[in-house]
């Protein structure tokens, strides 16, 4: 398969911006900057930030074990989604695939792009992908097959031999969108970059590292992907403050390790607590920070939980998913006063 078949025409033409930052790279020290038209007196953030983000890079590929040439980094993992989709898809021409139940923004961010989205559902129960027919759901404008694991809204991870199935018979990107993969069983497909020419992980650091409020998404992929990636992306896409506490949060490996074993025994509470109370139809497995449950009357339990003080999401519009809610694992504090509740309604 050659990728550069897969690019867009205009995309591979394209003659990126390249901004004052990209022209002058030199050290920093003993220089004057009169060529970005920045406010000289110093506060912080009056510079602009590395488009690069040189530092942060070098830290994820050490944290991550994969080069820096393989690695782009997003305003959010959407960011990331939003560019994969723009390199490879022709608006009105080229369509994606996606398996619901599963995240949103892949059909959001396509309707965005006015590219099709093909939808096959996941197999009912299971949640696993129907492999063989979503290889016959594709057609020659098929550019991008996402596949979410662990799955949002479901909770589990796809088999190993399915993805690996996707990955050599899908004749364009294979995405897998690996936000949840710090609460896992599985191992992350980080490790098998070099062996499929076609896919591409997401990471972020919103769900494990805890720190969403910063907007940093990741992508690995092949050095010639992420070349045409960082042609098109917005020169300084991650801002100076998010470059700076993203680098303060991941120097606390730790830290982010222990609240992950912490979110991990909790979920173990929590799914033992769930099946014992008496409107929970099922409780479905988690390799994620959520659970999703299947109950008697999902927009009426949703509501009463509203009224006691504690949101959750309620997934019953989604395929596959009647009368079900997904539930995030909180502190123990919160788990216990979401137990406590459900317990009363
Ligand atoms: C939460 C989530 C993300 C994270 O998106 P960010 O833009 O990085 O915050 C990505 N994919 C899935 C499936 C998610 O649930």
């Amino acid at each position: 398969m050659s990728i550069q078949d897969l690019i867009r025409p205009s995309i591979k033409a394209l003659k990126p911006y390249s901004s004052a930052r990209d022209e002058f790279k030199g050290s920093k020290d003993n220089l004057i900057f009169l060529d970005a038209n920045e406010n000289p007196f110093e506060n912080g953030v009056n510079r602009y930030p590395d488009p690069q983000q040189g530092e942060l890079k070098a830290l994820i590929s050490k944290i991550k074990n994969v080069p820096t040439e393989n690695i782009l980094l997003g305003n959010g993992s959407d960011e990331v989604l939003d560019l994969l989709i723009r390199m490879f898809c022709e608006p009105n021409k080229d369509n994606i695939i996606i398996l619901p139940p599963t995240y949103g923004m892949y059909e959001v961010l396509a309707n965005v792009n006015a590219v099709e989205t093909f939808k096959v559902n996941l197999s009912y129960e299971t949640f696993q992908p129907q492999d063989s027919n979503i290889i016959e759901a594709a057609n020659i404008n098929s550019k991008i097959l996402f596949l979410c694991s662990p799955n949002n809204p479901t909770g589990n991870s796809f088999e190993a031999s399915t993805i690996e199935f996707l990955l050599k018979n899908f004749k364009g990107i294979v995405v897998i969108d690996e936000a949840y993969i710090d609460f896992a069983i599985e191992d992350s497909w980080l490790g098998k970059l070099q062996h499929f020419p076609n896919l591409v992980v997401t990471q972020t650091l919103s769900k494990a590292y805890g720190m969403a409020g910063i907007r940093l998404g990741m992508c690995f992929a092949s050095a010639e992907i992420i070349a045409t990636l960082n042609k098109i992306k917005p020169p300084y896409n991650i801002n100076q403050l998010t470059q700076d506490k993203a680098m303060e949060g991941l120097r606390k490996m730790t830290l982010v390790n222990s609240q992950i074993a912490c979110l991990l025994d909790e979920r173990g509470a929590l799914i033992k607590a769930l099946e014992d109370v008496d409107f929970i139809v099922k409780v479905y497995p988690s390799d994620a920070n959520f659970v999703m449950v299947k109950v008697d009357d999902a927009n009426k339990r949703y509501e009463q939980l509203i009224d006691s003080g504690i949101v959750i999401r309620n997934r019953t519009t989604q395929p596959l998913c009647d009368n079900c809610l997904r539930l995030t694992v909180g502190t123990e504090e919160e788990n216990k006063r979401l137990i406590e509740n459900l317990k009363t309604l």
